[in-house]
């Protein structure tokens, strides 16, 4: 079966005990069990529940894992990941990371013992050279990153990994697996914020892990319960049903966010613009080899830093002001100000997170709205 055929049907049966074509919101914490220990697979819903059992499977089948493991938040999964890593690991990232990421790894694991080191992961041999330097446990990646776009060699990355006797991470939420699948790389393990493409709309909070190598996957599915960020049936419903029109939303998106950063690097009132499907991305010939499409996010430079931007961004209507991502309706947000606030202004613009840029999410509409907006946004700035 073709990916947008898996989208729809793979790992999704009919509800076994009903017939019901879409997979059944199980509201039940608990199941009766014929004798003590004698159930049919199920006993508390943080352990397992019915709705997200379907949900976890779509995910590594689609991500081509052995096990997939839903959680109540991006933020979730990934704290459940790092509880993996004992006192005293070495942990190698990308130093252009989601900003909750950096958080977590720095405000909280740095001191329980755990050891972050950042380097630029555009580049495989700043990553040989910090996983040689030390022993390592994991490398983690993003690809693309947030909010410059910049990627990772993820061929790369995982021999690299490899070699070192690390595992190898990567968050693709960015790029969803309709885009990039990094297992097929050589990733042992892959994070979503489900919030953003696989949900879709905008309406849930949400997070996955998706492991290749089925003995972590066992791990990580003990530490799922044993620390509980588990999501509800409810929402876990909601992420199946995003899921099964991500294939045709990712290509909207794409084909949106091409023609976009086309029309910004047009505008006078622009200095740069970040996306991975333009030729002028330092990276695009990497994109094209790993990458089916070059996904809905792109980010920008305005030239007249934050006062230019606040202006630009007051003379929009369609699109909105707003954090988050991956929604079927375009959101557009200032990452020094709002979702990257959190990051040391002086760390964030040794990573080129100036006072200028803006990130785009661009939404499924009509292109000749988005660009309509954006063209007359950009004249009145
Ligand atoms: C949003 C996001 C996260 C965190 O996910 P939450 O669902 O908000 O906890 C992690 N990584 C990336 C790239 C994100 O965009």
């Amino acid at each position: 079966m073709r990916f947008d055929t898996r989208l729809v049907h793979e790992a999704q049966p009919a509800d076994p005990a009903t017939g019901a074509v879409n997979t059944p919101i199980y509201l039940s914490s608990t199941f009766a069990q014929e004798a003590p220990n004698r159930n049919r697979g199920y006993v508390y819903s943080r352990s397992a529940n019915p709705t997200r059992s379907v949900l976890e499977a779509a995910l590594a089948a689609l991500e081509g894992g052995a096990v997939g493991l839903a959680f109540s938040s991006g933020l979730g999964a990934l704290a459940t990941l790092l509880d993996h890593f004992p006192t005293g690991s070495r942990i190698v990232a990308g130093e252009d990371l989601y900003g909750g990421t950096w958080r977590l790894l720095e405000h909280r694991r740095r001191q329980y013992g755990i050891e972050p080191v950042y380097v630029d992961f555009r580049r495989p041999e700043r990553i040989r050279a910090a996983v040689r330097a030390a022993p390592t446990a994991l490398v983690y990646a993003e690809s693309p990153t947030n909010p410059l776009l910049g990627l990772c060699d993820l061929r790369a990355a995982a021999r690299i990994a490899r070699e070192a006797g690390a595992l190898f991470a990567v968050d693709n939420t960015f790029a969803s697996p309709a885009v990039q699948r990094p297992i097929e790389s050589g990733a042992d393990v892959v994070l979503h914020s489900t919030t953003k493409y696989l949900g879709g709309h905008s309406d849930i909070v949400g997070g996955a892990l998706v492991v290749g190598p089925a003995e972590l996957g066992r791990r990580l599915a003990w530490l799922q319960n044993a620390v509980g960020a588990v999501p509800s049936p409810f929402d876990c419903f909601l992420v199946l049903r995003g899921m099964k029109t991500l294939g045709v939303r990712m290509r909207r998106h794409s084909e949106n966010a091409g023609a976009v950063a086309l029309e910004l690097e047009r505008s006078p009132r622009v200095a740069r613009v970040h996306y991975p499907g333009l030729a002028s991305h330092p990276q695009h010939r990497l994109a094209a080899r790993q990458m089916s499409q070059y996904g809905g996010m792109v980010s920008f430079e305005m030239k007249g830093g934050a006062a230019a931007v606040r202006r630009f961004l007051g003379g929009l209507r369609l699109i909105t002001l707003a954090e988050s991502l991956g929604g079927v309706e375009s959101l557009i947000e200032h990452p020094a100000s709002m979702t990257h606030a959190s990051v040391p202004r002086a760390e964030r613009l040794r990573h080129g997170v100036t006072d200028g840029l803006v990130r785009l999410s661009c939404g499924i509409e009509d292109p000749a709205d988005l660009l309509g907006e954006l063209r007359a946004a950009l004249r009145r700035v």
